[in-house]
């Protein structure tokens, strides 16, 4: 891994804090490089892990009678973005892998 520098003052000495960076020698502060590679819905919007996807056609699940329908509701999905599957959740009761595309994200109120 790189080591951090400011890209003002170039001095190293960084803060990290969850979504920005700062410089503890000039107090720029920078967004970090997400290093993960997103993950989109069907409609181009990043997911998180922790968010809601509501299916946007119905889907059997390989290997059972299980049909997924359109408009389900998951409950909050964990990420993994180098799998085939890259959204897992629990969705009517099961613990499901989905693709992206089979859904989109439920926008919190
Ligand atoms: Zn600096």
């Amino acid at each position: 891994m790189t080591k951090l520098s400011c890209p003002l003052c170039e001095m190293d000495d960084i803060a990290e804090h969850e979504t920005l960076l700062e410089c503890m020698v000039c107090g720029h502060e920078w967004e970090r490089e997400l290093e993960a590679t997103e993950v989109k819905d069907a409609y181009g919007n990043v997911l998180e892990d922790g968010d809601i996807v509501q299916m946007i056609k119905d889907k059997k699940l390989t290997g059972t009678s299980k049909v997924l329908k359109s408009g389900m509701k998951s409950k909050g999905i964990r990420l993994h973005p180098d799998s085939d599957h890259p959204i897992s959740c629990k969705m009517d009761g099961l613990s499901i892998g989905l693709k992206p595309q089979f859904v989109k994200k439920v926008v919190k109120a």
